[in-house]
């Protein structure tokens, strides 16, 4: 009997996940999806430099618009759709009640270049948040403007050199562990730094004898991450933070994992100098499509001054928006402007929704439920795949394909077999410390009963490898819109026109 895979169809539909050509090739120049009015003569003020030629748009009908992006959506995987354990990356729920406010006419259609007395509402809620963030973190300060985690680490990096250079001190080493995301040493080279790396230890956290030998003059910083991306926490932390003050360097600790410890510690109590919070992450701002990010930067009381402009100021009754340095504000010492604006507004008004919906006894058992969420698969998987390294965990639960040995099974193939199961793959070979990762990241967002229902999938397939059954896992996916891609090809040389898979299997 034929499977699903070399079933051919006279349409190229598959079932019901219809095929989708590209959006030009659907054009009929002169098709409108709207009956415009007849523009009234109007004294032409372009002076020559009105448009001759039309601009290439296609031509299409409103449901042909509607069905190619529907179409095409449904090609997608979303965390509307399913769980998606992409580890680091806490795709958590995106509360629907979030949209709602950011979609009030006094936030979505706000101009960032208004005058500052009318925008005096928008301004009120980033300085909400910002206090928020700044609770929350036990930090003094915060820059909103960064527009993501990674653009969040170049303001804290500029940050700390702006302060290095005003004490005469420039420096030229960033201190990386192995562990840390790619993000880390880009953002320390961006910035000038050479980076040296420290080791982890057996225990998938930081080597402090290591990092205490690289440790002196020349360092500017360390960029860590805490709960670390083995979904460990750094129980040295506070050493760590001694070690590096002792030296005269900044402690940068990379918040992205801040959803394993939201109201259960206090960065600012652990000696930390300068954190990204990725919004798109911990406070459930959609991402990884359905962006953009932001990433806020609180800053310690020694950072603070070096902040990049603007930055929203109480000034009497009001608030306002500082865009220039001034010794009488206090902003003489900002490293300049990052960024057009002030921040992802749009997010600022989720970010805050999500934050007062919650209330800080909810955000606290947001942390815990991911952490009970991570231990909950570790637990139910570590009898059958590799652990890394002994749990519990925090948010996120780390195996590697040690189980997978001589199996003839890699954790690629396993990832693609997930992908029949209807589940996005973990994060894959990252962090880098271990063989092969699988790191899977549930967040709060899931019930016991979708942890479940992946656990179940999860040993399935894992018993299917230990069998023996390679070739399986060779071929899969069988059943994606998509079977495999070249992974190299496929962003270097993308083929965006649809391609037949019944063609490509009757071929
Ligand atoms: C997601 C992440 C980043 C980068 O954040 P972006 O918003 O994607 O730039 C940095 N570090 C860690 C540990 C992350 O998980």
């Amino acid at each position: 009997m034929a499977g699903p895979e070399t079933v051919t169809t006279n349409s190229g539909h598959r079932g019901l996940d219809l095929a989708e050509t590209l959006i030009f090739e659907l054009d009929s120049p002169g098709r409108c999806g709207v009956d415009l009015e007849q523009a009234p003569d109007l004294p032409n003020r372009l002076g020559g430099l009105e448009r001759t030629a039309p601009i290439g748009l296609p031509g299409l009908s409103e449901p042909q618009v509607i069905r190619h992006f529907v179409r095409l959506s449904r090609n997608n995987f979303a965390i509307d759709a399913g769980l998606y354990p992409l580890g680091s990356c806490t795709m958590k729920h995106n509360p629907r009640l979030n949209e709602k406010m950011a979609r009030l006419p006094g936030f979505a259609d706000l101009h960032p270049m208004q005058p500052v007395e009318t925008v005096q509402g928008a301004l009120e809620l980033i300085d909400s948040l910002a206090e928020w963030l700044i609770t929350l973190t036990g930090m003094p300060a915060v820059a909103m403007s960064p527009a993501a985690g990674a653009h969040g680490e170049l303001c804290g990096l500029m940050t700390i050199r702006a302060a290095l250079e005003a004490k005469g001190d420039a420096r030229e080493v960033v201190l990386v562990p192995t562990s840390a995301h790619g993000t880390n040493p880009a953002t320390a080279a961006i910035c000038g730094y050479r980076i040296e790396q420290i080791p982890a230890d057996e225990r998938g956290r930081v080597d402090v004898a290591a990092l205490k030998e690289k440790l002196g003059p020349r360092v500017a910083a360390i960029m860590l991450t805490n709960p670390n991306t083995c979904g460990l926490f750094e129980n040295q932390i506070i050493e760590i933070a001694e070690a590096v003050h002792g030296v005269g360097a900044y402690f940068y600790c990379d918040g992205a994992n801040f959803n394993a410890i939201m109201g259960k510690v206090r960065p600012g109590d652990l000696g930390i100098d300068c954190m990204h919070l990725n919004l798109h992450k911990t406070f459930s701002t959609p991402h990884g499509g359905g962006g953009p990010g932001s990433g806020p930067v609180v800053l310690a009381e020694a950072l603070a001054p070096f902040a990049p402009l603007p930055m929203v100021v109480r000034d009497g009754d009001g608030l306002t928006l500082v865009e220039q340095k001034s010794e009488d504000l206090g902003t003489a010492g900002s490293f300049g402007r990052l960024k057009g604006f002030h921040g992802q507004m749009g997010m600022f008004v989720r970010a805050l929704a999500f934050i007062l919906s919650h209330g800080a006894d909810g955000l606290r058992q947001a942390s815990e439920d991911a952490v009970l969420n991570a231990n909950y698969i570790l637990a139910r998987l570590q009898d059958l795949f590799s652990l890394s390294f002994p749990g519990p965990c925090m948010h996120e639960a780390l195996f590697d394909d040690g189980f997978l040995k001589d199996t003839g099974v890699s954790t690629l193939d396993f990832a693609k077999a997930m992908i029949d199961e209807g589940f996005h793959p973990m994060t894959m070979y990252f962090p880098l410390v271990v063989s092969g990762a699988m790191l899977m990241e549930p967040t709060e967002s899931e019930s016991k009963a979708s942890l479940d229902q992946f656990i179940a999938s999860m040993r399935h397939l894992g018993q299917r490898a230990l069998a023996g059954d390679s070739e399986f896992f060779a071929g899969a996916p069988y059943l994606a819109p998509y079977r495999r891609l070249d992974e190299t090809q496929a962003a270097r040389k993308p083929v965006l026109r649809w391609q037949p898979q019944a063609k490509e299997a009757a071929e």
